[in-house]
């Protein structure tokens, strides 16, 4: 079992992205992308973090919010859509 590479949730199968030839994208979450592209291409590292902060919470209501969020802050930033190296791949 993989993680998403933009929002970090794990994935299996079933939750792969899509790439634009319609094949399965392992990389990435199908909530995150579909087609070849992100399905929110305008969100940012810190909106993803409150995002994904809140929903371990409401998972897990006894979690600490500092908690959720040092996970969150740790691990996002480290994924590929977030982290600079990632960008090396595309030509300009
Ligand atoms: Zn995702």
């Amino acid at each position: 079992m993989g993680f998403c590479n933009s929002c970090g949730r794990p994935i299996v199968k079933e939750d792969y992205g899509t790439n634009e030839d319609g094949s399965l994208n392992p990389e990435f979450c199908k909530d995150c992308f579909q087609d070849g592209k992100y399905t929110e291409p305008d969100i940012t590292l810190t909106e993803m973090i409150v995002r994904k902060s809140k929903e371990m919470m409401e998972k897990n209501p006894r979690l600490p919010e500092t908690t959720a969020t040092g996970i969150t802050t740790t691990f996002i930033p480290g994924l590929k859509r977030w982290n600079p190296e990632f960008k090396d791949d595309y030509q300009f």
